[in-house]
């Protein structure tokens, strides 16, 4: 598989203010691009200046959100290298997203390496200060310039590079999770473990209720009986109950974070357990409410780790810990970060170079 390169001529300043960068605002000097043909498959892999593109008004994507994505980072290390966290996982996971739109899958390697080049040409945009990275974006869509529901005959498969800043510029503060009673995100059958447009259009209102009353995010049940705890926006959660580290456990309809992923490999690796199964709201109500819920974090490439401090269920709030980050909670943190950063050893060969 060969990628073309053209080169942007005008290449933009980068940002200068590092502090300033916030999420996904700013764009790098390239993208990547591919198209798939019925017939052909895919084909023209090539890097090119970033920029708009053209869309005919008919495009699939545009009336039925045949669309899937993926989220991963690149990371500066001390002595200036460029790495990445476990893209293969990234690019199996794009692909179990495909499958279940009826869209074409990329073998995995070709994708890892259209990632890692797009990231090399643009390697001058991975930005230096503590906590920052370069947002990756792959993402997917149905074009076909056709108003009828069937798959379509030709798709498109881009990356997208966005400098951002550290997700924790104060420090790590412990957010305010509303448990959301009302929508539901997914349901088992539906396309709730794929990284779908669909399924953040289905979330956007809960989020935006949840945000007026001051909370973060929404922590989903489940969609049939509103009872078993999902997970969060964008988050998995975990709680430690009773000294256990629990979090739920993979059921179709909540996304296979590799975040989650990698923290159950990494505690497995330190010996301790963690269990993956059903957790209802009452069980957790009840562990609050006797002080048995010792500590909630959300898991995802964002944020890391993400502390909770209150969950707001059926307008009660519980507060987690006095509000403040948790032991088990913190070492993750400092485990999973310092090998993205390059800080510890990669002991679990999750570490991808790029240049
Ligand atoms: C992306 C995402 C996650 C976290 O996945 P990571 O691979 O750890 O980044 C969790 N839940 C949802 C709904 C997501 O979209």
């Amino acid at each position: 598989m060969e990628i073309k390169i053209t080169k942007n001529p005008n290449p933009a300043a980068k940002p200068t203010d590092e502090s300033q960068l916030g999420f996904g605002k700013v764009f790098t000097d390239h993208m990547l691009v591919a198209d798939w043909d019925k017939g052909i498959g895919w084909h023209d892999f090539r890097i090119e200046p970033f920029a708009p593109i053209t869309i005919h008004p008919a495009s699939t994507v545009l009336h039925y959100g045949v669309e899937i994505f993926e989220g991963l980072k690149a990371y500066r290390t001390a002595d200036g290298k460029v790495q990445m966290f476990r893209p293969i996982e990234n690019a199996k996971r794009l692909n179990s997203s495909a499958e279940r739109l009826a869209m074409p899958t990329i073998d995995p390697e070709v994708t890892v390496e259209c990632i890692r080049k797009l990231v090399e040409v643009d390697a001058e945009w991975v930005p230096h200060n503590e906590g920052t990275s370069l947002y990756i974006r792959p993402f997917m869509f149905a074009d076909e310039e056709f108003l009828g529901v069937h798959g379509a005959s030709h798709y498109r498969f881009m990356v997208i590079l966005s400098p951002s800043g550290s997700y924790y510029k104060g420090g790590i503060a412990p957010v305010k999770i509303m448990i959301e009673d009302q929508d539901v995100r997914a349901v088992r059958g539906g396309t709730g473990y794929t990284k779908c447009g669909g399924n953040y259009a289905a979330s956007m209102r809960a989020g935006e209720r949840a945000e007026a009353k001051g909370y973060t995010q929404v922590l989903w049940l489940d969609g049939v009986e509103r009872k078993y705890i999902e997970e969060v926006g964008a988050m998995n959660i975990m709680f430690k109950i009773d000294g256990k580290v629990v979090t739920p456990a993979l059921n179709g309809s909540i996304l296979p974070g590799i975040t989650r992923k990698s923290i159950i490999e990494l505690l497995h690796s330190q010996g301790v357990e963690v269990e993956e199964r059903q957790i209802s709201i009452d069980e957790l109500v009840a562990a609050a409410e006797s002080g048995k819920l010792e500590e909630v974090w959300g898991c995802g490439t964002a944020a890391v780790v993400s502390p909770v401090g209150v969950l707001m269920y059926m307008d009660k709030e519980y507060v987690i810990n006095n509000n403040v980050i948790g032991p088990v909670t913190q070492k993750l943190y400092d485990d999973l970060t310092g090998i993205q950063w390059g800080r510890n050893e990669d002991k679990l060969g999750w570490v991808f170079p790029v240049c």
